[in-house]
């Protein structure tokens, strides 16, 4: 019989370090006990929340009256699949940065761009992590998850994610009440490096001769070293990365942007990204990510903005920071000012990526 702790703090249980009590906190390590915890929530008749490594999570003050389900399903294998590929299994649990290092250790191909992006592998489908021109999607064959409701565990396949930009299926009312248990990714024994991305072209045209070979390991860790500059550091203050999503717009509105800010800089999307979107008439129009930094930085002039305990990080302002001892109603306060200036400045609307409890 699993029993779980009480009123335990999610400040200790966020990257952000902020977050009141959780009413009931059950660490689940199999299939079994995350079951029992699910129904221990419908017993008790209260909402459950799956937790991973904090770090995409703003918990409120007030805690969270309810049953959080502390993700601890362990486990990695690598199986050989014919002569060109290998299958990775990875428990839901395990630590994503952990997962990549090992399979760049072993020589594995896909992964290496999404080097150093805290959190779980379980998580890493939800909002379909991304970085350095990758995006977690493209190595993932399946994923495994329980219906809390039944709790009946199902595999679905890549295409049943519905994967787009910090999107997937786990985000939609039908996709919330599953709980992901495991990950199988397809990873290639050899393969094409991907440096196309601004940063890794610059970090490796800029290196010493000696250091500019692409191989996987120095992939990775051109991208743990332009990370570092990105990103403040976890030990010392508290953030859950980019606070916001990279705004996706229409071409139209695109190229009225750039008519006053020339240099905006913004990425056509492809239809499988959920690039096109029906008009009025219902008609498809391309659209464009664009860089929200770039605007927060260049054209509202937020870059280093602080607010109480609450700042945009100097280096990457869309990063917010807690600089110690900031409340959810702080970070919230900050979001809504960054959101205005920018609706204000370029009439573009900002979602959060940060997932809100
Ligand atoms: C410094 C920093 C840098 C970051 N850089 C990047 C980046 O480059 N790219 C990027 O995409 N993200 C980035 N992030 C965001 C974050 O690391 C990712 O979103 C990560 O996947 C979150 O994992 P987690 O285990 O911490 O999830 P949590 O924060 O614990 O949870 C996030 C959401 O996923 C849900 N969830 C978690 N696990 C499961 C599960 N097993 N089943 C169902 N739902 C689940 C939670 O309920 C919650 O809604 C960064 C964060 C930080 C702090």
């Amino acid at each position: 019989m699993l029993n779980p702790e009480e009123n335990i703090e999610l400040k200790n249980f966020t990257t952000f370090k902020i977050g009141g009590p959780a009413r009931y906190f059950f660490r689940v390590r199999n299939l079994d006990e995350a079951r029992e915890a699910f129904g221990f929530a419908r017993l008790k008749r209260l909402p459950h929340f799956v937790l991973g490594g904090g770090s995409n999570l703003l918990a409120s003050d007030e805690g969270f009256h309810g049953v959080i389900i502390k993700n601890e399903l362990f486990g990695v294998s690598f199986t050989e699949a014919g002569d060109e590929e290998v299958e990775a299994v990875a428990g839901a649990g395990e630590n994503w940065d952990a997962f990549v290092a090992e399979s760049v250790r072993r020589g594995f191909y896909g992964l290496e761009n999404l080097s150093g992006i805290p959190g779980t592998v379980g998580a890493a489908p939800i909002q379909n992590i991304g970085a350095y021109g990758a995006e977690v999607k493209d190595a993932i064959v399946s994923v495994e998850a329980i219906d809390s409701r039944t709790g009946a565990l199902k595999a679905f396949t890549n295409a049943d994610c519905r994967f787009a930009y910090r999107d997937s299926f786990f985000k939609t009312p039908e996709g919330k009440p599953f709980i992901v248990t495991a990950v199988r990714f397809r990873l290639k024994k050899s393969g094409v490096l991907n440096t196309e991305y601004k940063d890794l072209k610059n970090h490796f045209a800029s290196a010493p001769k000696k250091n500019r070979a692409l191989t996987l390991k120095t992939v990775r860790q051109a991208v743990l070293e332009i990370r570092r500059g990105k990103f403040p550091d976890l030990e010392t203050c508290g953030t859950a990365g980019s606070f916001f999503k990279n705004p996706i717009i229409s071409r139209q509105q695109f190229d009225d942007l750039k008519k006053q800010f020339p240099d905006l800089p913004g990425f056509p999307l492809d239809a499988d990204s959920r690039g096109f979107q029906a008009d009025s008439r219902g008609k498809n129009t391309p659209r464009v990510k664009v860089s929200l930094a770039w605007i927060l930085d260049n054209v509202c002039e937020l870059k280093g903005y602080q607010k109480g305990s609450m700042a945009l990080f100097e280096r990457q302002p869309i990063v917010a920071v807690n600089t110690g001892g900031a409340s959810a109603e702080d970070a919230k306060r900050l979001a809504q000012e960054v959101a205005a200036r920018v609706k204000e400045k370029t009439g573009i609307e900002v979602e959060w990526e940060v997932e809100r409890l």
